[in-house]
């Protein structure tokens, strides 16, 4: 059993660990000897991106009997190109283009191989049931997450949107979805009304045990998953891979990677890429105005009692980064008791500190740095100005940063700054930026946008307007449980 929990000695194996999401006891499942398994990085960077999926999944998850067959079923011809995730010159350095996916969302890389990793754990484990993914969105991963599972054997997906907390690109996108075992209904109300009723659903549904014997059980798409995360890992070795081809490095020298960060799932992905052994120097963490992951990395408190702000980069604004819980069991050597014990402070009080050595030992590897409102839109037009690039406002997060840890630290090898999603998801704020037409609605906006800069429209936000509607359900979130209920059986 491979993986265990980051607050007890609770341990699973790799498809179990997929298919609990959590670990009983509250913790994430990491495996804690990924850094002393030996692993053929130099090989896999030989390999095409398929290809080093296949190895690096492999390495990750080893208990999965066909992962050769389960990458080629996610991937194979659902992205825009073949290299998954292209990586493009702009200026000195190097933009990691992760939203060629069916759904132009970063989401994409991960929810795409998640439902293979699902089902083959179902048939694996021997469970009958039916997995039925339950997901509260504000607006990428409830869309990238019904592109995944749509139409796979022995899934059902529900998802629910905030009624006022989407785009309506993201909406249009939702509600247009088709496939027999999926479900999307709008909440009246923001993303933390649409949330916390899902997360009383799924305790609800726990408790009363009222799904027992109706050959359905209930499962989660977020990054805290295992499997939502091992596949991030793969676009690491492709960016390197690409640097040593073009001769932009040669192998074995350090490459530092920028990422713009949320729930801090990429950038761990990253240093999981360096526990295998990929000359990963600094991993650089972005955050937009919602500084907690700055302020922590900074000083080793971290501190969620502060405003929560809006920001033009909605997929980054989080006060509660999961994943961090699990670089800090990596951090302490395992140290179960001190991490539950952080995160029952966070739980209860708000706050918590890590002691010096812990601090010191992230900050080795990880620098931090943040970027505001203004520093965005700033960013976004000096961007098109010089490099023509059009980039959306979290990867402008990522450049501001990388220009400012540029700054500091000097000349030296390039940079990889991850790029997560597609201007064209974020047309106005794009379009405020680089001095364009605002007028229009959001889609009109889009082909604005395409006049502009000439970079086209993706294939899967085309003509999204004139697509069909094919679910209109509208709820209050106290009726979300019945409305799970009532929807189970038909998913
Ligand atoms: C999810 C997301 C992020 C943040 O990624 P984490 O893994 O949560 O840190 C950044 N940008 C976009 C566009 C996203 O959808």
């Amino acid at each position: 059993m491979l993986y265990q929990s980051t607050r007890s000695s609770e341990r699973a194996a790799d498809t179990a660990a997929v298919l609990r999401g959590i670990a009983p006891d509250g913790g994430l499942y990491v495996d804690p000897m990924l850094g002393e398994r030996p692993f053929d990085w130099q090989g896999c960077l030989r390999l095409s991106p398929l290809g080093m999926a296949e190895k690096i999944l492999g390495h990750l998850l080893p208990g999965y009997a066909d992962m050769g067959a389960l990458v080629e079923r996610a991937y194979a011809g659902k992205f825009e190109t073949e290299e998954l995730t292209p990586l493009v010159k702009v200026g000195e350095d190097y933009v990691l283009e992760l939203f060629r996916g069916p759904t132009s969302a970063f989401k994409d890389v991960a929810l795409s191989m998640l439902p293979q990793l699902v089902t083959a754990a179902r048939r694996q484990e021997g469970v009958e049931d039916k997995i039925v993914i339950l997901t509260a969105t504000s607006g990428d991963t409830g869309k990238a997450a019904l592109e995944g599972f749509h139409d796979v054997d022995g899934t059902g997906i529900l998802v629910f949107f905030p009624a006022d907390g989407v785009s309506p690109v993201q909406k249009a996108q939702m509600v247009t979805q088709s496939g027999a075992n999926v479900k999307v209904c709008a909440v009246r109300g923001n993303f933390d009304d649409c949330q916390s009723g899902v997360k009383q659903a799924f305790a609800a549904i726990d408790r009363s045990g009222v799904l027992a014997g109706k050959g359905r059980r209930l499962s989660s798409a977020n990054s805290i998953n295992i499997g939502r995360l091992a596949p991030q890992v793969v676009y690491y070795f492709i960016a390197y891979a690409e640097l040593v081809r073009r001769g932009a490095i040669a192998e074995g020298e350090r490459v530092d990677y920028v990422v713009p960060t949320g729930n801090f799932g990429d950038i761990l992905a990253g240093y999981f890429a360096r526990l295998m052994g990929l000359p990963v120097g600094r991993l650089v963490c972005a955050s937009n105005a919602n500084r907690v992951l700055t302020d922590f990395l900074t000083t080793g408190v971290y501190d969620k009692r502060r405003a929560f702000l809006k920001t033009s980069s909605p997929s980054m604004d989080i006060l509660i980064s999961s994943n961090l819980e699990r670089l800090l069991f990596l951090a302490t050597g395992g140290d179960t008791e001190r991490v539950a014990g952080w995160m029952r402070e966070l739980a209860e009080m708000g706050v918590y500190r890590v002691d010096e050595q812990t601090l010191d030992a992230i900050r080795a590897v990880f620098s931090a740095g943040c970027c505001d409102e203004e520093q965005s839109r700033e960013t976004i037009g000096r961007t098109w100005r010089e490099d023509r690039y059009l980039c959306d406002p979290h990867t402008a997060v990522a450049l501001h940063v990388a220009r400012e840890y540029k700054r500091a630290r000097g000349a030296g090898t390039p940079l990889v700054v991850l790029s997560t999603a597609s201007p064209y998801k974020f047309p106005a704020a794009v379009l405020r930026a680089v001095g364009g037409d605002l007028s229009g609605d959001e889609f009109e906006q889009m082909e604005t946008l395409e006049r502009l800069s000439g970079v086209p429209i993706p294939k899967g936000l085309r003509g999204l307007k004139e697509r069909p509607v094919l679910h209109e359900d509208v709820i209050d979130r106290e009726e979300i449980l019945d409305y799970v209920l009532r929807q189970i059986d038909e998913l």
